[in-house]
């Protein structure tokens, strides 16, 4: 019997896996971070850090990171919704591409000692004495490696990878769908520091002008809605009329991106050996834009599961991880569904439009995640 070669494999190097490589590098465990694509690689995001995701990077030992990428200070939100618009003043917020924030992440990582592979797709297969083998495909070879730790970092993407390990993926009915695109724009109305969020019938759209001075669009759309509207651009160039905000011409010839099915439950996001975080553990609609504050935050939390695994495994720790991530990221999760279904009511959706311009203090729970339990006193519960 030989060792598992690794102690911990990470699949995929978005923030949630780049930041949980970085941190258990960090306490010198021999650590694989791999990712299917090549870096820097564009993502369908809004490109939004909020108070929790910049939080999160401070307690990981990063805090000037984003400021020394140039990451933009948010102060406004403009809210638009059927010829209707508001603003509301943001709390703490930082606007950065999403191809520079990865790269340097992973980098991060591999500074303190992890190994990164890029442009190696990674499949979970069986288990091993003492660990769990993972498949690596890249350039047409491939190859099996194992570790004690496997952590599935893999976003939206691979739904494939987790039912073959008894993960169950289901996507919820009349999920949205993302698409994305950047723009190189001067289109005025929309400025640095202000994030503007279109709302629609169908789907919204998010526009941030990020430190590249290009223009960021993310938006979500109803999957029937994007067919009969012939593509992401005529979708979203609709849900910028409907809400009263200006036109951006250059949209309709950029590429554009799209996503698989946003609201998504993966269950239970543990199996032997093998824990998930981040989208990967399961994802709601992005209108509040916190997804990456939940990955960063499920990064900072796996690190005593992950160290615990490589003395010993049990089904104990496993349903432990299940109950931690939950309580860490599930009750977030409910209040984004809750939102989702409203903004889909257009009716519901203006009058709470027009209670918080009203009374701004109730659009806090969105703005101000976390507000009185911040990231310090979230985290750092120990591994039983
Ligand atoms: C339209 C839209 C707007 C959004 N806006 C915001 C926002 O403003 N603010 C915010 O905080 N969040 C936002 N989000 C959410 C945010 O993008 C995600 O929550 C975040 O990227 C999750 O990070 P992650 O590390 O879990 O996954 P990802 O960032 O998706 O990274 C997963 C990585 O895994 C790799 N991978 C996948 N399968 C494999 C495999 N088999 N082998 C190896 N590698 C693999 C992928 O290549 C990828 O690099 C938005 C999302 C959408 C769709």
């Amino acid at each position: 019997m030989t060792a598992p070669e690794w102690d911990v494999i990470v699949l995929g190097a978005g923030p949630a896996g780049a930041l949980a490589a970085h941190q258990l590098a960090r306490q010198r465990l021999r650590v694989l971070l791999v990712d299917k694509r090549t870096f820097p690689r564009w993502k369908v995001c809004g490109t939004c850090l909020n108070g929790l995701a910049l939080e999160a990077l401070a307690q990981a030992g990063l805090s000037g990171l984003v400021d020394r990428l140039g990451g933009v200070p948010l102060t406004r939100l403009h809210l638009g919704l059927q010829n209707h618009q508001a603003e509301l003043e943001l709390p703490l917020g930082r606007s950065l591409s999403r191809g520079r924030l990865d790269l340097v992440l992973a980098e991060a990582a591999e500074a303190e000692g992890a190994v990164w592979r890029r442009g190696t797709e990674a499949t979970v297969t069986g288990p091993c004495p003492g660990g769990r083998q993972v498949r690596l495909c890249s350039g047409g070879a491939a190859e099996t490696t194992s570790a004690r730790v496997v952590l599935v970092a893999t976003g939206l993407g691979s739904p494939g990878l987790t039912p073959a390990i008894g993960i169950r993926n289901r996507v919820e009915a009349h999920s949205r769908v993302g698409a994305g695109c950047r723009v190189d724009t001067g289109a005025g109305g929309y400025g640095r520091g202000t994030i503007h969020m279109a709302v629609g019938r169908h789907g919204y759209v998010g526009l941030v002008r990020t430190e590249t001075g290009y223009l960021n669009l993310a938006a979500a759309f109803d999957r029937a809605h994007l067919i009969q509207a012939g593509g992401a651009a005529s979708a979203a160039a609709g849900v910028l009329a409907e809400a009263g905000f200006e036109p951006v011409p250059e949209a309709s010839a950029s590429a554009w991106l799209a996503t698989p099915a946003l609201t998504a439950h993966r269950w239970p996001p543990a199996a032997e050996r093998v824990l998930l975080l981040g989208d990967a553990a399961g994802y709601v609609e992005p209108f509040t834009g916190e997804g990456m504050g939940w990955a960063l935050l499920g990064a900072l939390a796996v690190v005593p599961w992950a160290v615990q695994g490589q003395h010993q495994w049990s089904r104990e720790l496993e349903r432990q991880w299940v109950r931690r991530y939950g309580r860490l990221i599930g009750c977030r999760q409910r209040l984004c569904r809750g939102l989702a279904f409203a903004l889909r009511r257009p009716g519901l959706s203006r009058c709470a439009l027009a209670a918080v311009e009203r009374w701004p203090v109730l659009a806090s729970p969105f703005l101000h995640p976390f507000d009185g339990a911040g990231v310090n006193s979230l985290v750092p519960e120990p591994c039983p």
